[in-house]
């Protein structure tokens, strides 16, 4: 069976055919983090997808070229640098350096490139001169300039490639500044914003005037830079469908840059959002957990990324601390069970069991049906522990088991990392969550007496202002 994925483009499941005509490279795009503050896990959620598709296409032999942009300029970060009175490069390298520490704490391999958007001005002037030079752009009375989605269909391209939209609803010439915006608001958008007082220090000069690019045209204007005009896959959170990414797609296809019979991308792929208690995780609605916090309650990274690739990636799942603490006991198993292997394999080497490669195999190629390949996964632990048990494995059977293992891993990436000495044990962050519920509830007599027991264990609690921390004591 081929790989395939499911494409929004096309609403159905492709096979998976890369542009490189020797089948070979592939460009992948993934619109990266907004830095104004830690990343949550709801973001690492969709980070970890994009990892697991490039992990799985070098499995399968494409030499991918990763791309992750860093949005470092845009309306919420201008608004907390002017705030905090700090420059904006003082302010979003914090986040930026947090983010990349927590990329590498679940796992993630680093893309090969992450762009800043403030080092691509150049390219984001040239991209809207292009527009403005075909008539897709005008500058309004303010100086800003937008994108003229009726110039655009006029010129019979099609606004509306990965979502439904009511044009009947839009009134020509309506015009959106803000970044984010509904469906319902569909409306020319801006390209580059003139400068205002609250912009603070934060502007370019342009051939429009001073001011700063919409953050539209930032990954427009990224991903053709590295990838070129027309590239395989580009992947983000089922949220940037619209707008973001339907104005990428006609910003970049705008310019006429791809080559005849090309689109700007051949596949989109959109992760499912992480909910919590059913709905989206969230900074707006502060229902959200960073990396952070759930370390200092007593997780780590390796357990997270476990949860985070749990489900398959067009599922919406909710984030739960009983599914976050059961993570422990099956990593556990899973590392008993190739610690075994290892003692019984000895020196012994083997090329890889073709029976676990062929199923997993099978399990991801179907649209990355991640759910399905650890479930093939662990019923391979389970089998392997009934052959150990009844002593019926060679060393050569457990060496060719642990050589498949390695390259199920090289997708996977939960294999052991290193000792979590660290980190509290499952039973204890079990209690710090009773302690949590019991506060929650009033409870104090109760939340004092989960105290003692995790102070009995061998840990203490600091509540800090981010919520609680497990030291030891
Ligand atoms: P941002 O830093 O807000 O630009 O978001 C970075 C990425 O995280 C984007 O691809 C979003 O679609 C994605 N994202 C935001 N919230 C969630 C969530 N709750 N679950 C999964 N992905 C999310
Ligand atoms: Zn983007």
């Amino acid at each position: 069976m081929a790989l395939r994925f499911f494409n929004t483009l096309s609403r159905s499941v492709e096979d998976f055919i890369p542009w490189d005509p020797d089948g070979k490279t592939v460009g992948m795009y993934c619109c990266g983090p907004t830095v104004y503050d830690f990343g949550h896990i709801g973001n690492f959620r969709t980070f970890a997808f994009a990892d697991l598709v490039r992990r799985y296409l070098e499995f399968r032999g494409y030499a991918v070229r990763h791309v992750m942009n860093i949005t470092d300029v845009e309306d919420k970060i201008i608004r907390r640098v002017n705030e905090r009175r700090v420059s904006l490069r003082d302010y979003t390298s914090q986040y930026e350096k947090a983010f990349l520490e927590d990329l590498d704490s679940l796992g993630c391999a680093r893309p090969h490139d992450m762009p800043r958007a403030t080092e691509h001005i150049p390219g984001i002037i040239e991209i809207i001169s292009q527009l403005m030079g075909r008539g897709l752009a005008y500058a309004s009375t303010d100086g800003s300039i937008y994108f003229s989605i009726s110039k655009y269909r006029d010129a019979g391209c099609r606004y509306g490639q990965l979502v439904t939209l009511d044009f009947d609803s839009m009134r020509p010439g309506e015009r959106v500044k803000s970044d984010e915006y509904e469906k319902e608001s569909v409306a020319d958008f801006a390209l580059w914003k003139s400068r205002v007082p609250e912009d603070g220090a934060v502007f370019w000069p342009s051939p429009w005037g001073e001011g700063r690019p919409g953050w539209h045209i930032e990954c427009s204007a990224m991903s053709m830079k590295i990838l070129g005009s027309s590239f395989d896959l580009h992947l983000g959170g089922e949220d940037l469908m619209f707008p973001h990414h339907e104005d990428e797609i006609a910003q970049s296809e705008g310019t006429g840059a791809q080559p005849p019979g090309r689109r700007f991308v051949k596949y989109w792929l959109h992760g499912a959002h992480l909910l919590v208690e059913g709905k989206k995780m969230s900074k707006s609605l502060g229902n959200f957990f960073t990396l952070r916090d759930l370390e200092s309650r007593g997780y780590n990274g390796r357990e997270i990324r476990f949860v985070l690739l749990s489900a398959h990636y067009r599922e919406t799942f909710n984030f739960s601390f009983d599914g976050l603490q059961s993570a422990r006991p099956a990593l556990a198993r899973l590392d008993e069970c190739l610690d075994k292997l290892s003692e019984l394999a000895g020196s012994v080497q083997a090329s890889p069991d073709p029976v676990l490669l062929k199923d997993f195999t099978r399990a991801l190629d179907d649209d990355l049906n991640v759910a399905e390949a650890r479930g093939v996964v662990f019923s391979w632990v389970r089998g392997m522990n009934q052959q150990l048990a009844d002593k019926s494995l060679k060393p050569e059977g457990a060496a060719s088991a642990l050589a498949a293992w390695r390259e199920v891993d090289r997708v996977l990436g939960i294999g052991r990392a290193g000792p979590a000495a660290d980190c509290a044990p499952v039973e204890v962050a079990a209690l710090l969550e009773e302690r949590q519920a019991a506060r929650k509830a009033r409870d104090f007599k109760k939340a004092d007496a989960l105290r003692d027991a995790i102070k009995a264990g061998g840990w203490v609690i600091e509540d800090t202002p981010h919520g609680p921390k497990l030291k030891k004591a």
